[in-house]
């Protein structure tokens, strides 16, 4: 189990105050061809999304801080209403994810901050053995908001090849082969891109040609 700590939230949708539990400590062995990390005493990203048991509002602990403008949390509100919410309903971490994502949607978040909680939603289901339709729809909407973030220039430089790595691998695992050849190919477009990226890119793109 990833270690924890007990830590009180107030919602700011539904003012709720309860306790949750905060990450304090986990271990990381090897990452998979999509970074989905393997975790070596038990995934702690279920535990880095808090739920409110009040009305499902799903964040970062940051989230809880930060959301304060009264009108963004209206727009929230009226989200959670449309999700439908029972008191003290558990959520898995895919679930925790999926939810997280589509509230960044709402409160216009950048596309990399959407996509980048898709891609966790997808490691989530595969970690907790959901469906793996469940999986290809957040990784189908992971590629699509990591596409939108790099046409909306939202990537710093260095981080550009790392981001092309993943939309092509996703691709990839979504049989989606011209989009998986075109991400890998732009890797070679940009400057600075770390060895052990290029090794990793071209040994995927293997996998492409059998
Ligand atoms: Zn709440």
């Amino acid at each position: 189990m990833p270690e924890l700590t007990p830590k009180p939230l107030t919602c700011p949708c539904c003012k709720r105050a309860f306790e949750s539990q905060l990450v304090v400590g986990f271990s990381i062995g090897e990452k998979e061809s999509d970074f989905c990390p393997r975790y070596l005493d038990g995934n702690p990203l279920p535990n880095f999304m808090h739920v409110c048991p009040g009305c499902g509002f799903v964040g970062y602990e940051a989230d809880y801080r930060n959301l304060t403008d009264e009108r963004k949390i209206e727009k929230i509100k009226r989200l959670l209403v449309g999700l439908l919410w029972e008191e003290g309903k558990k959520l898995g971490g895919a679930e925790r994810y999926r939810r997280a994502a589509l509230i960044a949607l709402y409160l216009g978040k950048r596309s990399a901050e959407v996509a980048d909680l898709y891609l966790q939603a997808t490691w989530c289901s595969r970690m907790e053995g959901e469906s793996d339709e469940e999986e290809k729809q957040a990784r189908r909407k992971a590629v699509k908001y990591f596409e939108l973030g790099l046409a909306a220039d939202e990537f710093a430089p260095e981080d550009q090849p790392v981001v092309h790595y993943l939309v092509g691998e996703l691709s990839r695992r979504l049989g989606e082969i011209k989009k998986a050849r075109k991400h890998f190919a732009m890797i070679d477009e940009l400057p600075h891109v770390e060895p052990w990226l290029k090794e990793w890119r071209d040994k995927q793109k293997k996998m492409l040609e059998s």
